[in-house]
């Protein structure tokens, strides 16, 4: 039987999500100064300056989500105008920071002095982002980060290190504080050893049974989005994979009598991480891995992990990695990390999860289930989702085609039983 318990990670998750939501609006009616920055922005800079306080709406939209606020953010926005076809992320925090005006107290976000966005994961962020530059005449920086077809090319490198020089030059100016390269250095370093507990703990998917659900992972990654560069972040993921480790030792799994080892492919549906997950455990399935966690630490196109040297330049190392997320990675990268974890996971079947909201990441899911249909050799199926809006989400219609994917599971391994 299934086994859900609150682990002393989680309680310590809680906590410290808390307290960072918490400090962040303390900090920033202390003085901070305020940005907001696009998920993959490269926080560790701001620690190299004297008081910036940064502040994810991705990420809050995504816990707005989980928290089952979704649906009545977006209608705010979509009443105010903006339609239901754009990203769910952004109709909850347009829904949310518009209605409030950016007040801190009333819900979680301090309002920004400085917005900080990316086109590398998608060009609608940078158009979310520009509705609170025109509304409340914000400045706001886009960094232009080149897709990857193939591995990043060294002349994207240095285009994406030298908008990280004009970006801290560009924050000095406008916050008047002053800059120091070795902070960022040491925050770099903490980022990266969090990153090697981050993948300790993503591995323990690689046990029979898998010591982890991937819905595990989807809740443990909020921290980097918030949290990273600071050794609280490497402390709270060392003891993550150390207690997952010690439960393992102690015959403690989330699905013990698991049959499917399942990979999801996309952004988690927040809406519904714990249902699923029951539902899954009754049917001895797990979805133990996910393109979305494991590519944390990861270059484009591995699913094998990078590390910071103490001898690199950390911006340098910062532009290197800024491919990370899947959305930016074209076909064959995604192919090749996506055949890495098959393979090293051992899983049975993939299930594609077509996202309306994230265009960027469904785009080319189609082609991606016939190769590894074909390549991989085992089954998978495609289930429209929603990440953060439970209205464009029919769980009777997922269900019925997970339960498919579970058949042909059952029915390949027969037929290598006979053969
Ligand atoms: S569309 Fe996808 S990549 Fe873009 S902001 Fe939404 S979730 Fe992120």
């Amino acid at each position: 039987m299934a086994a859900f318990v609150k682990t002393e990670s989680g309680k310590r998750l809680t906590d410290m999500m808390t307290r960072n939501y918490f400090n962040n609006a303390v900090r920033a009616q202390e003085g901070g100064f305020v940005v907001w920055i696009a998920i993959v922005v490269p926080a560790e800079i701001f620690l190299g300056f004297e008081n910036i306080v940064y502040a994810v709406p991705e990420s809050f939209a995504a816990m707005t989500a989980a928290r089952g606020f979704g649906p009545q953010l977006c209608q705010k926005s979509e009443k105010m105008g903006y339609s239901m076809d754009i990203c769910s992320y952004a109709r909850i925090d347009l829904g949310s920071g518009l209605a409030s005006e950016g007040d801190a107290s009333a819900l979680g976000l301090p309002r920004p002095h400085l917005l900080i966005s990316n086109n590398n994961n998608c060009s609608l962020l940078v158009k979310w982002f520009d509705v609170y530059h025109r509304e409340w005449g914000v400045p706001h920086v886009v960094l232009d980060i080149p897709f990857c077809y193939e591995n990043q090319k060294p002349k994207d490198w240095e285009y994406i290190s030298a908008q990280f020089h004009d970006l801290i030059q560009t924050i000095a100016t406008l916050s008047g504080q002053k800059f120091d390269l070795d902070k960022v250095r040491e925050a770099v370093r903490y980022s990266s050893e969090a990153s090697r507990h981050w993948k300790r703990f993503i591995r323990c998917a690689e046990n029979r049974p898998s010591g982890i659900t991937a819905f595990d992972s989807f809740v443990q990654m909020a921290p980097t989005l918030t949290m990273r560069g600071t050794s609280e972040l490497a402390e709270h993921y060392r003891l993550l994979a150390d207690e997952t480790e010690a439960r393992m030792a102690a015959g403690l799994f989330p699905v013990p009598d698991e049959k499917y080892r399942l990979l999801w492919d996309n952004i988690a549906p927040w809406h519904q991480l714990r249902k699923m997950q029951q539902r899954l455990a009754e049917l001895k399935a797990n979805i133990i891995s996910a393109s979305y966690t494991y590519c944390l630490g990861c270059l484009e196109g591995d699913y094998r992990p990078t590390y910071y040297s103490p001898d690199e330049d950390p911006l340098a190392y910062l532009a290197r990695i800024q491919n990370f997320s899947i959305c930016p990675q074209g076909m064959h990268l995604r192919r090749q990390a996506m055949t890495q974890a098959i393979e090293r996971a051992g899983i049975h079947g993939v299930v594609f999860a077509s996202n309306r909201s994230c265009k960027p990441y469904s785009l080319m899911q189609m082609d991606q289930q016939k190769y590894i249909s074909q390549t991989c050799g085992i089954p998978a199926t495609m289930v429209d989702v929603d990440h953060a809006d439970v209205r464009n989400y029919n769980e009777n219609n997922v269900f019925l085609r997970i339960e498919a994917l579970l058949e042909q599971i059952d029915s390949r391994s027969e037929q290598h039983l006979k053969h």
